[in-house]
Formats: structure tokens, C-alpha cells, sequence
């Protein structure tokens, strides 16, 4: 795996790739990787020749007061690991390479930003959609491969990519979790003992909301219920039940739900989902 710090020499790199005729794919992470990242980067590799990584703690993602400083990093761990993994290329850029000029963002990620994690994280997309616009326009990629954990952002990158780069092609893999259910995170490892074996009741909650929509429950009572629940052991930032392709009211086009929540447990903030096909629901 070879290891760029600087955008030229990464632009080196992947004009040679170009020359070659390999097909590129971008996996952007903040690092910290776990095996929700390494199934990232599994999809990657089946989809192009070339499988770039890139490791950067996006600063104008996180608002004053929330957790840029302390965000876990874990460097040697990350480059042991895409070793491991056969990664070609990390990027592992400074700020200033990212944001030569200024970090102010002037994208507007439009409604899709303002609700679900928008409300209490106003300026938190617009930060996503400028540092993933960055790194489109330094890579290039024939394809960009992101979680379905984040949902909202996938949503919000998918339309930006048919937007404004609709040559590049957004893949996503679905939720990877540990054995208890708690879906993988960085963030994690702010849990204390005690927050960690209160967690998987999160994800418990939102299989009992599905189960409940499946077994014909109006979705404003589901709802209703899944708040009462995790009520119990979190305090809940948000629970709501939409459309999974447009993150809007369920009608009766709906194809696909989303059942979508953010909660807090002690220092950390948790989100997760089910997307699920409408059958009786
Ligand atoms: P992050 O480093 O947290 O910014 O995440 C980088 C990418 O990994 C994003 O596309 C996330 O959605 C994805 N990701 C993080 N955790 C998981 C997980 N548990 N399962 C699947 N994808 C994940």
C-alpha cells in the first residue's frame, strides 16, 4: 500500500492509474476503522482496480462544542489494517490540503440537511457535502463507496453526486454490527462499561418497531412506541419512520421504510436504522 500526504502526490499516482486504464474507487473515512470500514472496502475492491482510502477528520463537519479534538484516532493501528486488506493507496491529507483557501462551505444540502440529524447538527452536511465534493474533485473516483449507517449522509451524497458528479457511481453496504447488535462506531468507544451493555437496546427498540409495522401497526403508534422505549435507557435526539428513498412522509408510492433514530447514551451520540420492503405495512 503506498501512503500520500499531499494532493499532488496522490494526483501522481492515480495519473498513472488513469494511464493504465484502472478503474478507481474512493473509500472516504475519518479513521478509527473498524469492520464497518473493512466491508466498505471489501465492496470497493469488487468494483474497480484500484482501491484508494482516504483518512481525514473533517473539521468543518463537526460544529464549536462537539467532539473535533477528541474524535479516536488510531493511525498505526488504520495503516496495519488496509495492509492487511491490500489497500492501494491511503490519502491521509493535512487541513491545509483539503482547505487551501478557507473552510467555509457555501454547498446547501437543501431540506435533506435540515431534518432527522439536521436539527440538532444544523451545519453538520453542508460540512459532509463540501469535504466529499473535495475529495471528488482530487480523486476522481469511478466510484465512492459509503455505509448505510449513516443514512441521512448517504441520501444527501447520493444526490449530490447526481447533481454535480454524476459520473462518479455511489455504492453503499449495509450496517455492519457487532454480536449483541450494536451497529459498529468509531464513536463507540466513548461508552463506558456500564453505557455499552445498555447499548443494544437501541437497535432492540427499532426491531420491535419493524416488528410491529410488519405485524399491521399504524406507523404514527409505532413510532409513538418506539420513543416510550427508548425513552427508557436513552435520551432520544430523534425516532421516525419514512421513506427510505426520500426521507419524506410514507405514502402510498413508498416502497421501502426506514425506521431512523439518534440517541445519546452518556458522552456519545448513537444512530441507527432499518430499511426495510413494504409488505403489510
Ligand atoms: P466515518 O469514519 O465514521 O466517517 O465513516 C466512514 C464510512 O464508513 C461512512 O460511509 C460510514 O457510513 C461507514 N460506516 C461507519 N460505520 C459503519 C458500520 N457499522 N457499517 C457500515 N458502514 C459504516
Amino acid at each position: 500500500m503506498q501512503i500520500f500526504k499531499t494532493v499532488e502526490s496522490l494526483n501522481g499516482y492515480l495519473d498513472g492509474c488513469r494511464e493504465r486504464a484502472q478503474s478507481v474507487a474512493l473509500v472516504p473515512t475519518m479513521g478509527g476503522l473498524h469492520e464497518g470500514h473493512l466491508s466498505l472496502i471489501n465492496k470497493a475492491k469488487e468494483c474497480a482496480d484500484v482501491v484508494v482510502v482516504s483518512l481525514f477528520v473533517n473539521p468543518t463537519q463537526f460544529a464549536s462544542g462537539e467532539d473535533f479534538e477528541q474524535y479516536p484516532q488510531s493511525p498505526g493501528e488504520d495503516i496495519e489494517n488496509l495492509q492487511q486488506r491490500q489497500v492501494d493507496a491511503l490519502f491521509m491529507p493535512q487541513i491545509a490540503d483539503i482547505y487551501p483557501q478557507s473552510q467555509e462551505s457555501d454547498y446547501d444540502v437543501g431540506e435533506l440537511g435540515q431534518i432527522l440529524c439536521g436539527i440538532s447538527r444544523p451545519t453538520h452536511f453542508k460540512g459532509v457535502a463540501q469535504v466529499v465534493a473535495r475529495f471528488f474533485d482530487i480523486v476522481k473516483p469511478d466510484i465512492a463507496v459509503f455505509g448505510e449507517k449513516d443514512y441521512q449522509q448517504l441520501t444527501i451524497i447520493r444526490e449530490l453526486a447526481k447533481r454535480k458528479y454524476n459520473t462518479i457511481k455511489i455504492a453503499s453496504v449495509p450496517i455492519i454490527r457487532e454480536p449483541d447488535g450494536l451497529a459498529m462506531s468509531t464513536r463507540n468507544n466513548y461508552l463506558s462499561v456500564k453505557e455499552r451493555a445498555r447499548a443494544p437496546l437501541f437497535y432492540k427498540a427499532l426491531r420491535e418497531a419493524r416488528e410491529e409495522l410488519e405485524s399491521g401497526a399504524d406507523i404514527a403508534l409505532a413510532a409513538k412506541r418506539a420513543l416510550a422505549a427508548l425513552s427508557k435507557s436513552f435520551v432520544v435526539d430523534y425516532v421516525e419512520i419514512l421513506d427510505a428513498n426520500t426521507l419524506t412522509e410514507i405514502t402510498h408510492k413508498s416502497e421501502e421504510i426506514i425506521i431512523i433514530s439518534a440517541v445519546r447514551l452518556g458522552g456519545a451520540r448513537l444512530i441507527d436504522n432499518i430499511v426495510f420492503r413494504r409488505a403489510n405495512v
